[in-house]
């Protein structure tokens, strides 16, 4: 069975709650973390099918956690979706360049959110 599960990594407790609030009404399978390693560690037991993730993080950083991501086998198909305030110029290149698959700007907004999920995970998890 294909894993639709979602992996949101991220420090901050307010911003885990406004995702929460937009995925878990519509149905979708969401996970979250609050730093890089334990992030990094529930990546790899929940072989997620998206994980989004905040750069700025406690001890391992976003960059960092999307490398060793990358760097696995396993979680070859995880979709890495980076969700940063950060808005200065050749981020969006910095964040591609470490092996991102895309980027969402904080605040998130929930039409992009949901938008950017439906891309890489057509019809999954929906209640609807
Ligand atoms: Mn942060």
């Amino acid at each position: 069975m294909e894993n639709k599960t979602i992996l949101y990594i991220e420090d901050n407790f307010h911003n885990r709650r406004l995702v929460r609030r937009i995925l878990q009404p519509r149905g979708y399978a969401l996970v979250e973390a609050e730093d890089g390693v334990s992030g990094l560690q529930l990546a790899e037991t929940l072989k997620p099918f998206i994980v989004l993730l905040d750069i700025g993080l406690p001890g391992m950083d976003g960059l960092e956690v999307t490398a060793h991501i990358k760097a696995n086998d396993q979680l070859r198909h995880t979709k890495v979706i980076a969700v940063t305030a950060s808005a200065m110029r050749g981020d969006r290149e910095r964040f591609l360049a470490a092996g991102c698959d895309d980027y969402i700007s904080k605040p998130v907004q929930a039409a992009e959110l949901i938008s950017k999920i439906e891309q890489y995970l057509p019809g999954a998890n929906r209640l609807d």
